[in-house]
């Protein structure tokens, strides 16, 4: 069995036949919508991977498969020692407020539990209708009558 030359990146080929056109031994058959190389037909010309604008052929260097173009790194994001104060900085603060918020919560809640009037208990003192107590309001209200 004749060394493979050339491979097809299925991912890119379109299937677009135009390396078949070119193939001067007829090496190349579309299978499924992308090109297939019989190794044994390849003579190694290269004219389908010149005639390939998908960059999908590429030849076979010493057995060795060449990436049909190799991709740029990734970037990677690491913040710098300015952007970690700032960081931080935003996140005790945060902290702090999220803290503050939450002793007002429970300090009003608290307030409102305690004017409440607590139903069911009969120890305390009943309320007349019309009003009654020590407040603004009451003293209005008496005054009104
Ligand atoms: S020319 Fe390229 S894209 Fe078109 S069939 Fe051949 S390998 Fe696939
Ligand atoms: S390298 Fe030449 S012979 Fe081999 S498949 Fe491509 S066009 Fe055909």
């Amino acid at each position: 069995m004749d060394a493979q030359k050339v491979w097809v990146d299925p991912d890119r080929c379109t299937g677009c036949g135009a390396c078949v056109a070119v193939c001067p031994t007829g090496a190349i058959a579309l299978v499924d919508g992308r090109a297939r190389i019989d190794e044994e037909a390849c003579t190694g010309c290269g004219a389908c991977v010149d005639a390939c604008s998908e960059g999908a052929i590429q030849p076979v260097v010493q057995g060795e498969l060449v990436p049909a173009s190799p991709q740029p790194a990734p970037t990677v994001y690491r913040p710098g020692p300015l952007a970690r104060t700032a960081g931080a900085t935003i996140a005790v603060a945060g902290a702090g407020l999220l803290v503050r918020a939450a002793g007002a919560l429970v300090r009003a809640l608290g307030r409102w539990l305690m004017r409440r009037p607590a139903a069911g208990r009969s120890d305390l003192p009943v309320q007349p209708a019309g009003g009654a107590g020590r407040g603004r309001r009451a003293r209005h209200r008496r005054r009104g009558q």
